[in-house]
């Protein structure tokens, strides 16, 4: 028999948030280690829970759920969206302009299946959540990744954003606020986003998914409000800000010139119709959780869980010997640099893997991200304060022991 072969699609796709490094660790787990998890982004391990008002909604629709959907979503889920979108002041987003999916990342891949072209260059930050560089890769498309700047609150670096255009250049990605770095952007600089997409006939992504984690009195300003003549692309849900990403719901929403979106908006129908719909029960928690008490805000204000728990873990990090990080404005990871002088990493896979296997902890190595050097992990900040108090302890004995090799 012919063995099954491995698609030559999936030669440059990379995903290693969920790749080997997290097999070892399962594995240990299963051999009855107790291993510290600050690698992914998944709020229920750590107790913090949907709110009960949701899961009590969801579960009165379970029986009445039963059916297939509109593959574009149910009419009260994008009726909720476009509502709370003007409430935003963002009054030109209407029901139809509304995809509701399985998550973000699976609108991810059907807006970029429906938009490019094999060869069309897709503008991706670094650090990136690299799902996007992995989506526009499998899609024919060509990642290439702009800086963020470290020194300036990891805030784009938007001379090496022009720098990367290209005649090929057909988008943006903008993820905001940001996983990995947690920064929020100032206006000025998506100001000057859209100026550039304006220039160059870009289309905007903008993955909003962590609008309303935000710390410190800032204010999320979406994509959207700030043109109505660039192709724009605004994607969020309810696995972050509502704790539910098990339940997998998101949506995409369009905005911009009509008649230069009709094409795609026709393409986007016909791929979200080849999946026939989302997971229907989530849907119904949608009109729920944006009309309902928002409490990700008691959260993220000062004296609430996550607050704390980034101004602990930002503290301990920074009083370790040749680390440093940017105290998140946003979304809930840090991304620790360590002083390539100090520690002379050659492989920052083999360094998480080490300190996985000494130290029992988790952490995601920085390239994973698309970030150039080995000289970053990211650090999640949703475990509580004395896991990270000992998560932090024990990278200590780790990185005192690896000075030394
Ligand atoms: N976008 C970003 C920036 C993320 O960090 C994540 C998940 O961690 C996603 C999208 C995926 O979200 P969803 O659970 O809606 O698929």
């Amino acid at each position: 028999m012919r063995p099954m072969q491995h698609s030559s699609k999936l030669a440059n796709v990379r995903y290693e948030l969920r790749g080997p490094i997290l097999h070892a660790a399962q594995k240990m787990e299963a051999e009855g280690h107790r291993i510290l998890r600050m690698n992914l982004g998944d709020t229920a391990p750590f107790g913090l829970e949907a709110p009960e008002s949701i899961v009590v909604d969801m579960i009165h629709h379970l029986r009445g759920a039963q059916g297939y959907s509109d593959s574009k979503g149910i009419f009260s889920a994008r009726t909720a969206i476009s509502q709370y979108y003007q409430t935003q002041d963002l009054m030109q987003i209407g029901v139809d302009d509304i995809f509701v999916g399985n998550g973000v990342s699976e609108l991810i891949s059907m807006t970029l299946q429906a938009f490019l072209e094999n060869g069309d260059e897709v503008l991706i930050p670094a650090p990136d959540y690299p799902l996007w560089t992995a989506s526009v890769t499998l899609t024919g498309g060509v990642p290439v990744h702009y800086l963020c700047d470290e020194g300036n609150q990891w805030w784009p670096d938007m001379a090496d954003v022009e720098a990367k255009i290209t005649a090929n250049t057909r988008a943006i990605v903008i993820i905001n606020p940001n996983n990995p770095t947690g920064a929020v952007y100032p206006r000025h600089i998506l100001e000057a986003f859209v100026e550039l997409a304006r220039q160059h006939d870009l289309v905007i992504f903008s993955d909003e998914i962590y609008e309303k984690i935000i710390y410190d009195g800032r204010r999320h300003i979406h994509m959207a409000s700030l043109s109505d003549d660039v192709c724009t692309l605004t994607f969020s849900g309810l696995s972050k800000a509502y704790r539910m990403p098990g339940y997998r719901a998101g949506w995409v929403a369009l905005s911009g010139p009509r008649s230069a979106m009709a094409g795609f908006k026709e393409s986007l129908e016909l791929i979200a119709s080849l999946r026939l719909c989302s997971n229907v029960p989530a849907q119904h928690a949608i009109q729920t959780s944006l009309g309902g008490y928002q409490s990700i805000n008691d959260l993220t204000k000062p004296g609430g869980r996550l607050h704390e728990q980034r101004d602990r873990a930002t503290e301990l990090l920074n009083a370790l010997p040749g680390v440093s990080c940017v105290p998140a404005a946003g979304a809930m990871y840090l991304f620790v640099k360590l002083d390539p002088v100090m520690y002379p990493i050659e492989s920052d896979e083999k360094f998480v893997i080490d300190l996985l296997q000494e130290q029992k902890i988790l952490v995601s190595h920085g390239t994973a991200f698309h970030w150039p050097t080995p000289d970053h992990f990211r650090f999640v900040i949703l475990p509580s304060v004395s896991d990270i108090e000992e998560a932090v302890r024990r990278i200590s004995i780790f990185l005192a022991v690896y000075r030394r090799k």
